[in-house]
């Protein structure tokens, strides 16, 4: 039985290591984490962690760590590929049979150096200290309106509404990215309706420094200063590519794998946000930041681990939560030719997009369970009924 390496500890790599432990697995698996904790989901650090309501307890990936090796607060920087050996930062060589990148994305940088006040989200330890600074602060600044400063916005509102909060873009509008209207008008409306302040159209040309080197201040485009004691800045994330420079892996939008995670290179593996995949439902390579994408191809990468060659089959579906409203998003929801809203109630609707007459994505405000029986919908390549689906009244399970 060959030995298993894995460049990562999240949660991409947490539940492979699970999967593998099912499928009774029995090989070695080393684990390289750049990070010092456990494997965890990350969706709560911008939600219930940083509200308060829940504890690292609740959303850890529990892994037998007798049967693994654990290499904590170990980041790869140089990989091998001919003679199989990995190298971590103080050189230590480590080689393998079998290599899974599970090595994630980080956020987009402002300034090279650490400036206090200045924060980015992706940790643990990054969203434990945005909660202590969020606490203390007055002019709270969020930089780019993608989901994660929308998810931070809602949770200092939910916990301190007096707080000013203000999320600056560059663009027009919310959500340039993975997204459309319809779902920017339901987020905006929750957003303006709690408070937040919005300032499109602009970016901020310096940063003013107090004595201690502390963020004192923006400048932003029009010569406008805004005081800002805590800024978040979430523009967007990369790949961990960097470690695959001038190896034959090279990939600057991800490590290209097939539907199986298998990447160009034998014995050679990616999953989750790093893995750019082939996506059987798009007809398309594409690089997925989910939690799903994380949950699922663990799952197809442990059974083709271990012998059962399984090929990755999810339509791309995400969540985010803001001011105790969910939002689900599947499938396409862009290059749509029509579209049908089911009002449910003000705050419980849904969206389906249409293309030559099938559904191919849909949006829901609180109504998850739509979303998984139009997953079935669409995974079944049904025509639908539109007479039944323009009538909310009608189930609609009944088109299954
Ligand atoms: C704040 C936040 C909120 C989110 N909310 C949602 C949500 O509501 N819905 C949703 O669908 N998705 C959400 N996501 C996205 C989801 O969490 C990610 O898609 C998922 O974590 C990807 O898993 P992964 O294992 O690929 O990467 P990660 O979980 O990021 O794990 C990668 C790990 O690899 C480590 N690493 C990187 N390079 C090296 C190296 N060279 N050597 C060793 N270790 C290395 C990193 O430190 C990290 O621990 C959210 C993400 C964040 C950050």
């Amino acid at each position: 039985m060959s030995d298993i390496s894995i460049i990562g500890g999240g949660h991409a790599s947490g539940k492979l290591v699970n999967n593998l432990h099912k499928l009774e697995f029995k090989g070695n698996i080393n684990i390289f984490s750049e990070e010092e904790h456990l494997p965890y989901e990350r969706p709560p650090l911008s939600k219930d962690f940083l509200y308060g309501s829940k504890k690292f307890e609740d959303f850890k990936i529990d892994i037998n760590l007798e049967k693994v090796n654990y290499y904590f607060s170990t980041k790869i920087n140089k990989i091998d590929f001919i003679n199989k050996i990995i190298y971590d930062q103080n050189n230590n060589d480590y080689s393998y049979d079998k290599l899974v990148f599970a090595n994630g994305s980080s956020p987009k940088r402002i300034f090279e150096e650490n400036i206090e006040g200045v924060n980015y989200l992706r940790t643990l330890n990054d969203s434990v200290k945005i909660k202590s600074s969020i606490e203390i602060s007055k002019d709270i600044i969020l930089l780019g309106a993608g989901y994660i400063s929308l998810e931070i916005s809602s949770t200092i509102k939910k916990n301190y509404p007096n707080k000013e909060v203000t999320i600056i873009d560059n663009s027009e509008k919310i959500l340039l990215r993975n997204s459309n209207d319809d779902l920017r008008e339901f987020i905006f409306k929750y957003q303006k309706k709690n408070n937040v302040n919005f300032l499109f159209n602009t970016s901020f040309q310096k940063l003013i420094r107090n004595e201690d080197g502390s963020i004192k201040s923006l400048i932003l485009d029009d010569n406008k200063i805004l005081a800002c004691d805590l800024l978040v800045v979430g523009i967007g994330v990369y790949p961990n590519t960097d470690i695959l420079k001038g190896t034959m892996l090279e990939e600057k939008n991800g490590i290209k794998v097939n539907e199986y995670c298998e990447t160009a290179v034998k014995d050679v593996f990616a999953l989750g946000d790093v893995a750019l995949s082939k996506n059987n439902f798009l007809n398309k390579h594409i690089r997925e930041e989910s939690w799903n994408n994380a949950e699922k191809q663990s799952d197809i990468l442990a059974k083709n681990l271990t012998g059962t060659k399984t090929a990755y089959d999810e339509i791309p579906w995400f969540w985010t939560d803001q001011f105790d409203q969910n939002f689900q998003i599947l499938g396409e929801i862009n290059n749509f030719d029509n579209k049908i809203l089911r009002n449910y109630s003000e705050n419980k609707n849904t969206i389906i997009y249409f293309k030559n007459k099938k559904i191919i994505g849909a949006v829901a405000v609180n109504n998850g369970r739509d979303i998984s029986i139009i997953r079935k919908i669409i995974k079944k390549n049904i025509v639908p009924n539109m007479e039944k689906i323009q009538n909310k009244d009608i189930n609609l399970k009944e088109l299954l």
